[in-house]
């Protein structure tokens, strides 16, 4: 017995919760914890006392403690485990309840009782934690502001969701908990294990996912899982974070970074101070600073000195107060070098709205720059004289005009041609030939009264504005004049020279309205009747004449019905690459196969019908002609592209896309890009924005546009960069005197750096010669037409010069441009 309760002590003794020891329904051991649950001080107190004499006489469910007892007793000792809940009392009469475990432990042919106390105080206690916590946890679920689901990892089925969750996905609570979490997952299978292979690569316990709204919509998430116990269940609480807006943050971060390095424009970034913290890939190339020698510095050290303090402090007031600034400015590279570059600086606001970096982006505009300032000088002045050029011409004459307007007072606007003038360039050279047109630029100005312009167009031609006239006759002695004052001998380098000038004159108000432009053309007009009519002579431009063939035509109808009886055809002139002697397309001309004149140039109708809707009439008439003859052509092999000059009155009119477009659809066989247009620059000009809408809705077809004798009119740069056009024609008066006038070259030179700067293909108009050709090459501009290459032919003659056009060789080696 004392060896058993020997062996048995050490456990008893040992474990941490009440264990007793029952032999003979009578308490034998118990250890520390049992005994201080009684409430007794040693075994003594406890030992041989039967379990009843502790317990109060009826049990908490209304049992009586004896038969109870007895019966537990019994079949504890005839070797049943046994578990139930007993109420006993402490020493000092209090009651207390324990689950009690009975171990029946056979020793000696009988069984010893084991018997553990749970105290259920502590049990209930730990219901009532269990039960709190099941509450704070549907409190923590319902009203928490994250998307939250309860998901059955076994059948992935959702068991629950939040309110948060109901108003993110836009299903009811009862429609959520009747879904698979796999249904509102986006991402495929095999995504799904990507994303949690990577998370778990990642050491991440989220992951990120695509989930679908009730609305369609797709969101991007990422998941918080945490297994939580419920009813016994493992189930997993998925916290879920809408991160679309982070997403798209950081896309939108991604672009900015590859556009940061790949922009060709300079970009420079730095923080308030202004101190650089980072500049792109292009920085280097343009500043020839590298990115290492720029951080920490300020911009300050690309300063050229070319601004004054008032001008930076300007800059940064407008970037304080309306967080950007954008301004041409000149700076200075490493190597020392002046640079023009336009930049825009724009704040970067920090959360309270304090700007936290500045970031500059700028480009190069040193060419641009030369180009417009170079295209500006030779726009207003003629180098070699100092008269005016035509541009200031145009201005003062459309001052003119206004004035005249007021006044009532007639202009007169003399064009004047000299004559003799190439046999002196010839026979003495171009320095004398400059001398002369200089001695004579000046006597012409000695001409006339003040307020009187005289300028130079170019070559030997001049263009004078008479203002004020009291009558126009008026005009007759300063014409006069002018005449004799070209005539009169002149000494040039002790060579007696003596040359002449024939003048055409214009004269306003008209009959009909007049613009500055008609008015120079009217004039150039007269001049060529003066010459025709034997030099040395002034022709007035026949208003009259002009009205009253007009009229006629008009009153006719003639020119209606020459549309209708199909007299106008149309001539085409071979454009080509001068290098590669490639034909790259044919400009349309229009002739009128006139029954008494002959074959009428359109210098003797068009200018009739310019401004008149009839000219809309031709121009469709010459676009159906020009797209039946590319099918011609293509029937005969022959893929030409074709383009068609349009009038300034075609590009007004509202329809005219449509009525480009109603002739293309007349001729879906002939393929698209094949047909391109050329209006003047003058007269694309009259309205930039309204033009450039209509070139716009052209292009829309598949239609090129090009600039016709550019480098006559107004365009400017600004001008230019709102045109949509692809091709500069650059006007024949330049080419045909470049090779003499370096004023001519310089602006061949300006156009062409233009073009390039626009990225525009230039185009020479009258290339009347292999010299012609040569020189152009050399300054880049590939693309020629003109009488040297060929001279405008019918239609069905193109195919045969086609087969045999063979280039100058001597074009292939021209000199490229350095
Ligand atoms: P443009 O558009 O500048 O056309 C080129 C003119 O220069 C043509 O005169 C052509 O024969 C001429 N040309 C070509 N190469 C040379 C050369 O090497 N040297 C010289 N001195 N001249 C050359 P054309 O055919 O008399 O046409 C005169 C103008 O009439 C054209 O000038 C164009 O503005 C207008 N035009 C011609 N056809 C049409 C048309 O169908 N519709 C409209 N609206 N205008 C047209
Ligand atoms: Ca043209
Ligand atoms: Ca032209």
């Amino acid at each position: 017995m004392t060896v058993q309760l020997v062996s048995l002590n050490g456990v008893v003794d040992r474990w941490p919760e009440p264990m007793l020891l029952l032999d003979h329904a009578r308490f034998l051991d118990a250890n520390a914890a049992a005994l201080e649950l009684l409430g007794y001080a040693d075994l003594g107190e406890l030992q041989g006392r039967h379990p009843t004499e502790l317990s109060p006489a009826t049990q908490s469910d209304g049992r009586r403690s004896l038969p109870a007892a007895e019966e537990i007793l019994r079949r504890a000792h005839a070797g049943e485990p046994l578990r139930f809940t007993w109420t006993h009392l402490k020493k000092d009469g209090s009651p207390f309840t324990v689950d009690v475990s009975l171990a029946p432990i056979p020793v000696e042919a009988r069984f010893l009782l084991l018997c553990a106390w749970h105290d259920q105080t502590e049990r209930l206690q730990e219901q009532q934690e269990l039960i709190e916590s099941e509450a704070r946890f549907r409190g923590f679920f319902e009203r928490n502001a994250s998307v939250m689901l309860v998901v059955d990892p076994e059948s992935a089925a959702i068991v629950d969701a939040n309110a948060a969750a109901v108003a993110f996905y836009g299903w009811s609570r009862a429609e959520l908990v009747q879904m698979r979490i796999t249904e509102i997952n986006q991402l495929s299978p095999e995504e799904v294990a990507a994303a949690r292979a990577r998370a778990a690569r990642e050491e991440q316990n989220h992951f990120e996912f695509v989930h679908g709204l009730a609305s369609g919509e797709l969101r991007d998430v990422e998941v918080h899982s945490t297994p939580i116990h419920q009813g016994g269940r493992l189930l997993l609480l998925s916290i879920i974070h809408d991160i679309t807006l982070r997403k798209r943050a950081e896309a939108e971060l991604r672009l900015a970074a590859a556009v940061f390095e790949h922009s060709r424009e300079g970009i420079v970034v730095t923080d308030a101070q202004a101190t650089i913290v980072k500049v792109n890939r292009a920085f280097p190339g343009l500043t020839g600073y590298s990115a290492e020698e720029m951080l920490g510095k300020n911009p300050r050290v690309l300063a050229s000195g070319r601004h004054d303090r008032a001008f930076y402090e300007a800059m940064w007031a407008t970037l304080r107060r309306e967080g950007r600034w954008a301004g041409e400015l000149r700076n200075r590279r490493k190597d020392g070098e002046l640079y023009a570059e336009l930049l825009s600086v724009s704040a970067v606001p920090d959360a309270q709205g304090a700007p936290a970096y500045y970031v500059g982006l700028f480009t190069d505009i040193t060419v641009q720059k030369h180009h417009e300032a170079q295209l500006e000088r030779l726009a207003h002045h003629d180098a070699l004289t100092g008269l005016p050029s035509r541009r200031l011409l145009l201005d003062r004459l459309q001052q003119a005009l206004l004035h005249a307007r007021r006044s009532g007072h007639p202009v007169a606007v003399v064009y004047l041609d000299l004559d003799g003038f190439k046999a002196v360039n010839d026979v003495h050279g171009h320095g004398v030939g400059d001398q002369l047109l200089t001695l004579i630029a000046h006597r012409f100005r000695g001409c006339l009264r003040e307020g009187d312009t005289i300028a130079r167009l170019g070559g030997d031609e001049f263009v004078a504005v008479l203002v004020d006239l009291p009558e126009v006759d008026a005009a007759r002695p300063v014409l006069e004049r002018l005449l004799a004052a070209a005539s009169l001998p002149v000494e040039v380098e002790g060579r007696g020279l003596q040359v002449g000038a024939s003048l055409g004159v214009s004269v306003f108000p008209q009959h009909d309205a007049v613009d500055a432009d008609q008015l120079l053309r009217q004039a150039d007009h007269a001049m060529y009747q003066a010459k025709l009519s034997g030099k040395g002579r002034f022709h007035f431009f026949d208003v009259d004449h002009d009205r009253s063939v007009r009229a006629q035509l008009e009153n006719l109808g003639r020119i209606g019905r020459a549309l209708e009886n199909d007299e106008f055809h149309l001539w085409y002139q071979p454009q080509v690459n001068l290098r590669t002697g490639a034909v790259v397309g044919v400009e349309a001309l229009v002739r009128w196969a006139h029954p008494e004149r002959g074959l009428l140039l359109p210098g003797a109708f068009l200018p009739a019908i310019e401004g008149d809707p009839l000219v809309c009439r031709l121009t469709d008439r010459v676009l159906e002609r020009a797209l039946r003859q590319q099918r011609a052509w293509r029937e005969a092999g022959l893929d030409l592209p074709v383009s068609v000059n349009i009038a300034s009155r075609d590009l007004q009119d509202p329809a005219f896309p449509m009525r480009l477009g109603e002739a293309l659809a007349r001729h879906p066989d002939v393929p698209h890009g094949r047909l391109s247009l050329e209006v003047l620059e003058t007269r694309a000009i009259e309205d930039p924005s309204q033009a450039a809408a209509a070139i716009r809705a052209c292009r829309q077809l598949g239609v090129g546009f090009a600039l016709d004798d550019f480098g006559t009119g107004y365009c400017t740069l600004a001008y230019l960069k709102s045109l949509p056009v692809q091709r500069l024609k650059i006007d024949r008066t330049f080419v045909r005197d470049m090779l003499e006038d370096a004023d001519d070259l310089a602006i061949l030179e300006g156009v062409l750096g233009l073009a390039g700067a626009f990225r525009l293909e230039a185009m020479a108009e009258g290339v009347e010669s292999t010299e012609h050709a040569r020189v152009l090459l050399s300054l880049g501009c590939e693309l020629g037409q003109g009488f040297g290459i060929a001279r405008p032919m019918p239609g069905a003659e193109v195919a045969g010069w086609v087969a045999g056009w063979r280039p100058d060789p001597a074009w292939k080696r021209a000199a490229r441009p350095a």
